[in-house]
């Protein structure tokens, strides 16, 4: 039996103005075995990139435990605009909606308003509840286990690089799937992601955790699987990365966002602000301060990340240790048709870190830890990423940039890019940068936003050390630039380091 009810309404750019999101309740019956959802809008967007004018509605399902914000025990899942229909039964669902009990009670269809013209939007949803006639299929179908990604426990048997000790580790920090607004499976990007020799890939798709299972039944190929989730808001997208829960992203003012900030970092997670550039979507909440990373490049270099670059150095020069990341965002790869001109790990963020099973790291909370008692592998990258160890280059092919100071003058060269140094008395600091893939680009040594050498390069891989008299400054980092294609289009950056601080 099949009872279908159709919800048709208006609304207005007044009436979402202090809250984009609104709720539709509907009711499903015991014995509920599958629920699926369709919708459409007046004058919906069609134009890439949001360009032109036109309405966009995002959807998204709430069960009977509840919706209100943060963090709801009823949250089902979420598909922004780019799903006209979903379902959900107990032991499927479109993929960014979680599967399980259909509990009875009052549900909600979300809707979110993205994009809406003067004269508002009309929008129509048509929900239709199935129901089995005996109870007793629905009691075997329960028992196919949790449907709950959070209650999913890491396994054993990750196979990581084997190398013991640290070393540089590549990777891609930010791309979608089909769990979201991409195009391709979860595996389809992962066995990419080893194809190109990466050592670890977080997938963050939009506002949504169904991702996460895939991800723990891919953990026996050779790369750390790192879950993550892009809390999408109208006013900014952020990544999460780490924790394997769902994260609410309805923030609609600066302190809703800063709650989900503080609530990821509480839990052990690390959070950035993503892609603050003009075609980012841009970073439109007014608070900065508190996220431990940044976006500064995503996708190709040209693609406006100058933009970010800027504002991430404006942040570090009033001190604000902010890390550096990089991300393709990449939604689509072959075979899926493309939609955008690059692939994975462009740009590549590397990182100095020891994934051996063997590596000592510090306790951690119980969410972080996997069944075998062991911090997941994915928390040495996560601590070298809140460390600063990172520079970030435009693929993973055998370009570098590394950054290392001499900072108590014994001739060795132990502190590394994110690590703090203390001036000493004017007495200069040695600095060192070590380049790979640095034939005819030059290489920036920068200190607080000013230009300290400009060094045309002439052969691939050279060494240059430099002394700097540090007191009074901030940081120090480096930066590798060149032509990309006809010479009148300008340099691009080929690599880039963190900073290496200087204690004020
Ligand atoms: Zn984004
Ligand atoms: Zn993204």
């Amino acid at each position: 039996m099949t009872e279908t009810v159709r919800i048709e309404g208006h609304v207005s750019a007044q009436q979402i103005r202090q809250n984009p999101y609104f709720y539709l309740p509907f009711n499903v019956p015991q014995n509920a075995s599958r629920i699926h959802v369709s919708y459409g809008y007046s004058d919906r967007l069609t134009t890439p990139f949001g360009n032109g004018r036109g309405n966009v509605l995002d959807i998204g399902i709430f069960d009977s435990r509840g919706y209100d914000f943060p963090q709801p025990a009823g949250f089902r899942g979420w598909s922004g605009a780019s799903r006209p229909e979903f379902f959900l039964a107990h032991d499927d669902a479109t993929p960014g909606y979680i599967r399980g009990d259909l509990f009875p009670g009052e549900w909600n269809i979300m809707l979110g308003v993205d994009r809406i013209e003067p004269e508002g939007v009309r929008y129509d949803v048509t929900v239709a509840v199935e129901q089995d006639q005996g109870a007793d299929s629905h009691k075997i179908e329960k028992n196919t286990g949790s449907a709950r990604p959070e209650a999913l426990v890491g396994r054993a048997g990750h196979s990581a690089p084997n190398t013991s000790g640290p070393r540089w580790l590549k990777g891609d920090l930010h791309c979608h799937t089909v769990h979201s607004d991409g195009l391709n499976s979860v595996e389809e990007i992962v066995r990419n992601a080893v194809g190109l020799g990466l050592d670890f890939l977080a997938v963050t798709d939009h506002n949504t955790s169904t991702h996460f299972e895939e991800l723990e039944r891919l953990s026996d190929l050779p790369i750390v699987l790192i879950p993550g989730e892009e809390v999408t808001t109208y006013w900014g997208h952020a990544n999460m990365w780490g924790l394997r829960e769902w994260i609410d992203f309805r923030c609609a003012d600066e302190a809703s966002m800063d709650g989900v900030r503080r609530y990821v970092l509480q839990k052990g997670g690390l959070i950035s602000v993503n892609h603050p550039k003009c075609v980012g979507p841009p970073w439109f909440f007014r608070g900065w301060e508190g996220y431990p990373s940044m976006e500064v490049w995503q996708a190709p270099w040209r693609f406006y990340n100058w933009e970010s670059l800027e504002r991430w150095d404006s942040l570090l020069r009033k001190g604000e240790r902010v890390v550096a990341v990089g991300g393709s965002d990449v939604h689509s790869i072959p075979p899926a048709e493309p939609r955008h001109p690059h692939g994975l790990a462009n740009p590549t963020t590397w990182v100095y870190a020891d994934v051996s099973a063997s590596a000592p790291l510090p306790a951690r909370p119980e969410a972080l830890v996997g069944r075998e008692g062991r911090p997941r592998p994915e928390q040495a990258i996560l601590d070298a990423i809140r460390a600063g160890h990172v520079f970030l280059t435009d693929a993973p092919n055998d370009t570098r940039l590394v950054l290392n100071a001499d900072a108590d003058g014994n001739g060795r060269f132990e502190t590394l890019m994110g690590d703090t140094i203390e001036p000493n008395d004017g007495r200069p600091v040695r600095f060192r940068v070590q380049v790979n893939g640095g034939m005819d680009r030059r290489l920036w040594l920068i200190a607080d936003g000013v230009p300290i050498d400009i060094r045309p390069l002439d052969r691939v891989e050279s060494r240059h050390e430099f002394e700097l008299d540090v007191s009074g400054r901030c940081y120090v980092r480096a930066e590798l630039r060149g032509h990309r294609g006809r010479p009148e289009r300008g340099e691009v950056i080929w690599a880039m380091t963190n900073p290496i601080w200087v204690n004020a």
